[in-house]
């Protein structure tokens, strides 16, 4: 088992892989100055007030006094550098075409009927307008599950999606585009087999038109709280309306398709210094497989990349995909400057405790999990892709609101790395989680799928750990196994992204 990580040749600091008490001789010539905790970095050189601080190739800051060769340095000790421009960054100079074969080549999902992604899974979703019918249809949903769902052996479930948007909010707003969106692409998942089902209050403001359109508001598809006689009759019309979309959800049968029917969201969580040493790059490994044998991945989380913006820039096809780029970024560097708030509140207290110093660091290691593959799509949060490949999906970094916006998009799954461990979950769609170190998995066995740790220790490569996660993805999206999260229900509450006004 070794030591430390360095990624880059050209890095001034390592990364240790085990606590490791002051005095130690970690290698010829140095010895640690302090105590140093796992996952956090000491400096291989002297390193001048100033001067910078080096990892993954990258400065992630300066130093604000000399620190000393073996020194422990942590987040209190360097100054952020300037976020890269966004004016006139370089494309199309990083194309990689050399990506790694996967194994398979075929998955076995739902094919939908219109031209979008097959499902991963075969769901009852029923579409709210509004938060004021939550109680109902949970008793409803509740129901469902004991009397119903058990009739119809093809379905493997009943969500109800729950939100807090629909009323009491600027629903003319310029940014409300964002939270309606999310909700009508939510309403076409993948996993909802084209089955439309909504339950309405009434008078609010999300209409049932807005949310799944005039031509679908039909008897059929929509029910009105507000013109039920009574609260038994609203659970009786909920019932009824799911037994007669469950018949014909009950039809759908599984069939081998293409990896082109596949798209896959790649989200990172409570990150440690080792998430971008193993988990992400063994995740960027799969999404590599995946985009090799035809799939799409989706990669998210605009403040985690802002300050490694450069080097997606770089992999975009196009100038368009290029400006696309740069007017996410932009549009959140606003959003962000409109409150007053810098990007130095991103990472998390765990995340620092975790050894990440700052959000430079931090960008390094998300980014690599979206592999190396040509950047082919830029999306608005919670837009539906329209092409195959890699495509930078811009979201929040919030777990639970870049979970949702990403099943707007239509994933099929989740994969899910972290490296201080979180429960997180999605009803809709399967999560599938990475840790980045062994002491994860020994500590949650029943909550981490899949350990990359073994990249750290160096007894595995990241292309061995790449392509076990390339498996169970596939495994995952053909119903073969199930996630951890998946197998307990632990599902998160849908955090609808809504930077427009509430009234
Ligand atoms: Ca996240």
């Amino acid at each position: 088992m070794r030591d430390y990580v360095i990624l880059n040749n050209n890095d001034n600091v390592a990364v240790v892989t085990h606590d490791v008490k002051q005095g130690t001789e970690i290698m010829t010539g140095i010895k640690t100055l302090q105590d140093i905790p796992q996952a956090h970095k000491f400096a291989l050189a002297d390193i001048p007030k100033d001067g910078e601080i080096i990892r993954y190739g990258v400065v992630l800051g300066y130093a604000l006094d000399e620190i000393k060769k073996g020194s422990w340095i942590n987040e209190h000790m360097l100054r952020l550098p300037k976020s890269p421009s966004l004016e006139n960054m370089k494309w199309g100079t990083n194309i990689n075409k050399n990506l790694p074969e996967p194994p398979r080549k075929t998955f076995m999902g739902y094919r939908n009927s219109e031209d979008f992604y097959a499902g991963t899974r075969n769901i009852l979703g029923i579409q709210t307008t509004v938060q004021c019918v939550q109680g109902v249809l949970n008793v409803a949903v509740e129901k469902i599950k004991r009397e119903i769902l058990p009739k119809y052996k093809h379905v493997d479930d009943v969500v109800a999606v729950n939100h807090a948007y629909g009323c009491g909010v600027a629903i003319n707003a310029l940014n409300a585009e964002f939270p309606i969106r999310t909700l009508q692409n939510i309403a076409k998942h993948p996993n909802f087999g084209g089955q439309l089902m909504a339950v309405s209050l009434g008078c609010e403001k999300l209409t049932v038109d807005k949310l799944i359109g005039t031509e679908n508001n039909t008897p059929e598809n929509v029910i009105i709280l507000q013109e039920c006689k009574g609260y038994e009759a609203m659970i009786n019309a909920i019932l009824d309306m799911a037994e007669k979309k469950l018949k014909i959800l009950d039809k759908r049968r599984r069939e081998e398709l293409p990896l082109s029917h596949l798209l896959v969201g790649m989200q990172c969580g409570g990150s440690d210094a080792f998430s971008g040493v193993s988990a992400n790059p063994c995740a960027g490994y799969a999404a590599d497989m995946l985009v090799k044998g035809g799939a799409t991945v989706l990669f998210s989380e605009v403040t985690e990349v802002r300050d490694g913006v450069n080097f997606i820039a770089e992999r975009c096809i196009s100038e368009d995909v290029r400006n696309k780029l740069a007017h996410e970024m932009l549009w959140y560097d606003n959003y962000l400057a409109a409150e007053q708030v810098d990007r130095s509140a991103n990472p998390a207290p765990g995340n620092k405790k975790g050894g990440l110093s700052n959000i430079v660091e931090k960008a390094m290691g998300s980014i690599a999990k979206s592999g190396t593959s040509p950047v082919v799509e830029v999306l608005s949060p919670a837009q539906r892709p329209t092409k195959h490949g890699l495509i930078f999906a811009a979201t929040p970094a919030s777990d639970f609101v870049c979970g949702t916006c990403q099943l707007a998009s239509g994933i099929g799954l989740q994969v899910f790395m972290t490296g201080r461990g979180t429960p997180y979950g999605l009803a809709a769609a399967p999560v599938i989680k990475v840790c980045s170190r062994n002491e994860l998995k020994e500590q949650w066995p029943d909550i981490i799928d899949i350990s990359a740790g073994a990249v750290v220790t160096g007894e595995k490569t990241i292309q061995e750990v790449g392509t076990d996660i390339f498996n169970f993805i596939l495994d995952v999206a053909g119903g073969i196994k199930k996630p951890y999260s998946e197998l307990f229900g632990l599902n998160n509450f849908l955090c609808v992204f809504n930077p427009a006004p509430i009234t």
